[in-house]
């Protein structure tokens, strides 16, 4: 090869790995200079949505290059950023056979096109993609190419949690808990606290083990469950099977449990009011420190990291018992009905920062492609992504404020519904409700002798 095209391709699933493409690109570069290959242009594609970016322009160019015998060979990380279904792996082998150009890709693959062992298996993942999808659309046969290129992933394998084996149909048990999960999740909840609950009622996972936050998050970040085609951790298409959860509710689970920085493998609270009780002396917000004798309770504390004041403690039993009740009696009343109802429609609003958050990682992805092909410096690189970074931040804390509704959900005017089930809720997950509803409490000094829990103590701010 004396004119190479080097390809690279970024996709969803390098979500804040940004350097995905610079990491092809650089192998891809190292490998040329080993094997004294020149790299005459390189060639990327941002692809991070497949229902939006189809057309490739940089492959169809690149294409339109090998063609025109411009470059004599294609050099790919892996096969996978060549080719995301048969189709355009035929139309590729059509080419290659036609010009004679080579390609090979730097992590070897199973596929590699310059064998004629590896024409051979790519012609048989293209042809039983054809033979079995004439009438099926195009992307039906990307999942066919999902399976056949992942091998191992067919559905034939361990039965998927929620599906039959074949994967036709629902196991409305499972999917009830697959729906429930959801919800508590974008309600709040943390997944371990799901976890722990769902093996309390004996609720059994796929393989009859006891479920684990990896397993419920693989479960609830798998677009599978919405009826999406995932291909190497990236949804690329929609599915032909039934669906438990919404595509919308796919993307903002994933916003919340894929993404690193809001990533929570924590225990869950043991005080559920962490960070709504103030210090009615000085406006802190009070944080948990156990009294002496084990008790819990929440704290006005001063010192190197804390901005109290050190005069205000308040044991935490009696407190939060008196803010279920009062949450529980809010519930019932007709302003707040009012006022939840007045909430513009929340799916609406929520697809719509999720899009916005999709855009701003758009333009990370877009950033490091600059980077990568080395027209700006790291600092620089460093530097642009923050503005960027900050609308992803934005967008979050908004959409975060949406989950009020969610986590009201079926229980405004039926206190009786939540009275029964509270104390079984968990810190997280009352946690997530009472913040729906109130926006602080702030605590006023006790009266000198008085050791009961006084109720007059406790100043409630509701939130509209
Ligand atoms: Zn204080």
């Amino acid at each position: 090869m004396k004119a190479a095209a080097l390809y690279a391709r970024i996709s969803a699933d390098r979500r804040g790995n940004e350097a995905g493409v610079t990491r092809q690109i650089d192998e891809c570069r190292a490998w040329a200079e080993r094997n004294g290959v020149t790299v005459a242009e390189v060639y990327v594609d941002n692809d991070i949505s497949a229902y939006r970016g189809k057309s490739r322009p940089e492959y169809r160019r690149m294409c339109e290059d090998v063609k025109a015998s411009i470059r004599d060979g294609v050099i790919a990380w892996h096969l996978d950023r060549l080719h995301r279904n048969p189709i355009e792996l035929e139309e590729f082998i059509v080419l290659i056979e036609a010009t004679g150009a080579e390609v090979r890709t730097v992590t070897g693959g199973d596929y590699d096109l310059s064998t004629s062992d590896g024409r051979a298996m790519a012609r048989v993942v293209g042809a039983f993609a054809r033979k079995e999808s004439e009438d099926k659309s195009r992307r039906i046969k990307s999942e066919q190419h999902q399976r056949a290129h992942a091998g191992k992933r067919s559905w034939g394998g361990t039965r998927a949690y929620g599906y039959s084996a074949d994967h036709r149909k629902l196991v409305p048990k499972e999917g009830a808990i697959i729906k429930e999960a959801a919800k508590r999740i974008l309600a709040g909840e943390t997944l371990r606290s799901v976890c722990v609950d769902l093996n309390a009622r004996h609720v059994p996972t796929v393989t009859g083990k006891e479920w684990t936050t990896t397993v419920l998050r693989r479960i609830l970040t798998s677009g599978a469950i919405s009826a999406q085609v995932v291909y190497q951790g990236e949804i690329v298409a929609p599915g032909d099977w039934p669906a438990v959860i919404t595509p919308s509710e796919t993307a903002r689970l994933r916003t919340k449990l894929l993404d690193p920085a809001r990533r929570t493998n924590r225990a869950p609270r043991r005080y559920p009011l962490m960070g709504l009780v103030r210090c009615g002396i000085c406006g802190a917000k009070m944080v948990s420190r156990p009294r002496g004798d084990g008790a819990r309770r929440y704290f006005c504390a001063k010192g190197p990291g804390f901005a109290g004041c050190g005069h205000m403690a308040i044991l935490s039993e009696p407190l939060e018992q008196f803010v279920a009740d009062a949450v529980l009696h809010r519930l019932d009343t007709p302003d707040l009905q009012r006022a939840l109802l007045q909430q513009v429609s929340q799916d609406d609003e929520a697809d719509a920062l999720q899009r916005q958050i999709d855009d701003a990682r758009v333009d990370l992805e877009n950033l490091a492609t600059v980077h990568g092909e080395g027209h700006i410096t790291l600092a620089e690189w460093l530097a642009a992504r923050k503005p960027i970074e900050a609308r992803i931040d934005n967008a979050a804390r908004y959409m975060s404020r949406l989950t009020r509704t969610t986590a009201l959900e079926g229980f405004v005017g039926n206190s009786e519904a939540l009275r029964g089930q509270w104390t079984s809720l968990g810190p997280a997950r009352q946690r997530a409700i009472v913040a729906a509803l109130i926006d602080h409490l702030t605590i006023a000094s006790a009266v000198k002798g008085r050791n009961i829990f006084d109720p007059n103590r406790i100043g409630v701010l509701w939130r509209a």
